[in-house]
């Protein structure tokens, strides 16, 4: 024969078990996170990002390097040249004109690695900007993504213990509660959706809030038929 107490033990099982399923569900929301996916991509295209500047950067300066050398070069040479010209040595027009030309070629030739190399200057020192935003970017999606993994395991961690808590009390519970209460939970929770014993609350089904029928009460006072169920929703009644 179940007893008050008995049903109230139920009642504390059922309610425990819908605690532990609602603390289970939230813990795989947020052992599922998509925010740290969502971070560790962001962070990953912001490193690509930088990872590329810094080719074009080195790209840049290594040209730039080449064109120096190259415009030193047609300095040197047209210094010589210019000796040349200028030593009056050389008397032949042919030979004289000839000179001015391959000079004035050295010239354009040296004119035109200079305005790149100036190009390329102003190219590397925006590139270089770049790559400082882009550097500073990646260390704030960085520094974003560390601290949502830590309250991430912070709230895995602390939803797992009330978890494992919540395990506890159900098996507790279970152990403690008549084989018949037991067996009407098992058989009516699937159907009732977890909920199949419920208070009454001022005269009415503490699930339903039917009125409930006076004889209903009194034979949820007399107790010792089994269950009493409430006739519109079929929850079972108790008075707490
Ligand atoms: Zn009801």
């Amino acid at each position: 024969m179940d007893s008050k107490p008995d049903y109230l033990l139920l009642y504390r099982y059922q309610e425990a078990r819908r605690r532990l399923a609602a603390c289970a569900d939230e813990l795989a929301g947020w052992e599922g996170k998509r925010v740290l996916a969502d971070l560790e991509k962001q962070v990953q295209t912001v490193q690509e990002a930088v990872a590329a500047i810094r080719t074009e950067c080195a790209r840049l300066k290594t040209e730039n390097r080449q064109l120096e050398g190259e415009c030193r070069d047609y300095e040197v040479q047209l210094r010589d040249l210019e000796a040349t010209l200028y030593s009056g040595k050389i008397a032949a027009p042919k030979e004289l004109e000839q000179l001015q030309r391959r000079i004035a070629e050295y010239q354009t030739a040296k004119a035109a690695r200079e305005e790149k190399l100036l190009d390329q200057l102003y190219m590397l020192e925006t590139k270089e900007r770049e790559l400082a935003e882009a550097q500073e970017q990646a260390g704030a999606l960085q520094s974003k993504l560390a601290a949502a993994a830590e309250e991430v395991a912070r709230r895995v961690n602390s939803l797992r213990k009330n978890c494992a808590e919540l395990q506890k009390e159900v098996e507790d519970l279970e152990r403690a509660l008549p084989e018949s209460l037991l067996g009407f939970y098992q058989r009516s929770a699937k159907a009732l959706k977890g909920i199949v014993v419920v208070p009454i609350k001022g005269k009415t089904c503490g699930f339903c809030h039917m009125i409930l029928p006076p004889a209903v009460l009194e034979q949820v006072k007399k107790g010792g038929t089994g269950v009493t169920l409430c006739e519109n929703c079929g929850r079972g009644l108790f008075e707490e």
